[in-house]
């Protein structure tokens, strides 16, 4: 069976399992994370089954750049931006990434601490 047909996010994306979409276009989808990390916590995902950073294709640039558009947009739309808010790629196992399909943390609503645990 291929990565895409047991991925978690993919079967999200297809609407295979639930969650709270707060935004999706043709080429992202956005829904809140089910273990929030923070009073906002969502993931921002491309529609194509991209596992991680290293794994993109040159043709993968305007994809994940979308990310970023979507992060922007939903902040703006959730009063943010004053506040402010932490985008976070957890990428490989020792980074904490556990979904291996890529995608966009955005956390707001609370302080964070730097360096990251
Ligand atoms: P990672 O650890 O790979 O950076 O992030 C994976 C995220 O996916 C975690 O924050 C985790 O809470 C979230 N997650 C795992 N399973 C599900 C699920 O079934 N639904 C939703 N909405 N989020 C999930
Ligand atoms: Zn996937």
């Amino acid at each position: 069976m291929s990565a895409e047909h047991t991925c978690l996010f993919c079967k999200i994306i297809e609407k295979q399992i639930p969650a709270k979409v707060v935004y999706e276009d043709d080429i992202a989808v956005a829904f809140e994370d089910v273990n929030p990390q923070a009073p906002v916590h969502i993931l921002v995902v491309p529609r194509k089954h991209i596992p991680d950073i290293q794994s993109m294709t040159d043709a993968d640039r305007e994809t994940i750049g979308h990310l970023f558009w979507i992060a922007a947009k939903l902040a703006a739309e959730m009063g943010l931006t004053n506040r402010g808010y932490r985008t976070v790629i957890n990428n490989g196992p020792d980074a904490g990434q556990t979904v291996f399909h890529i995608h966009m943390h955005l956390l707001s609503g609370r302080t964070f601490s730097w360096p990251p645990g």
